[in-house]
């Protein structure tokens, strides 16, 4: 299984190191042909607007292809990129995930932290017994906040595996995940593995 890290900007090592801890073999990506070659895709925080900028037009109709057949995790930066709407300012969005997130969305004063959250982390058992309300249990989970979009529309098809408050803070959507706050700041490795969980379940199928 070989995991792409999209590589143009921000913190693309921490994913490295923590999907390589994992047992995936990593890839830094940062041409759009190395896309070829991988069977899922993180991208991670930064900042939106300059990852549009670094993309360029063919580099994100490309990844908008690839979004559409591939498993592809997106952490903050990442996420706003994965939405179908962006606010704050408004931006394009990759569209793979049924969402309007709002970019910065927690003010100068909150603008980055650490809080505890609820996740799903029985992501897998959950892709195979969808129905299962047991599956849907939260677990407490370390979640790092940075200059943090928000999601405040959940659209038809979104799954949210993890919340906040009463804030979705991680969705899915068919093969695409996003987490508003950055796992791989965190000890823990569950985000992660239930990210190398859907690349496992989409070769299966
Ligand atoms: N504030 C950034 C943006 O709007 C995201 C911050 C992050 O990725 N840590 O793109």
């Amino acid at each position: 299984m070989i995991i792409g890290v999209l590589a143009l900007q921000g913190d693309f090592d921490a994913h490295r190191r923590r999907l390589e801890e994992l047992g995936a073999q990593v890839v830094l990506v940062k041409k759009p042909e190395q896309l070829d070659q991988i069977d899922g895709l993180v991208i991670p925080g930064g900042e939106s607007g300059t990852f549009l900028k670094l993309l360029g037009e063919a580099g994100f109709e490309k990844l908008k292809q690839f979004v559409k057949a591939k498993p592809t995790f997106g952490t903050c930066a990442g996420a706003i990129l994965l939405a179908s709407e962006v606010e704050n300012p408004p931006q394009a969005g990759l569209g793979a995930l049924n969402i309007r997130i709002r970019r910065n969305a927690y003010g100068r004063q909150i603008d980055s932290s650490i809080r505890e959250g609820k996740f799903v982390a029985d992501l897998k058992r959950q892709l195979q017994e969808p129905g299962d309300p047991s599956s849907r249990k939260g677990f407490p989970l370390e979640m790092v906040f940075i200059r943090a979009p928000k999601i405040v529309r959940v659209g038809e098809g979104v799954e949210v595996i993890a919340t906040e408050g009463s804030d979705p803070v991680a969705v899915r959507q068919g093969r695409a995940m996003a987490a508003t706050f950055h796992p791989e700041l965190s000890d823990d490795t569950r985000v992660h593995q239930a990210f190398l969980d859907l690349v496992s379940n989409g070769k299966r199928s």
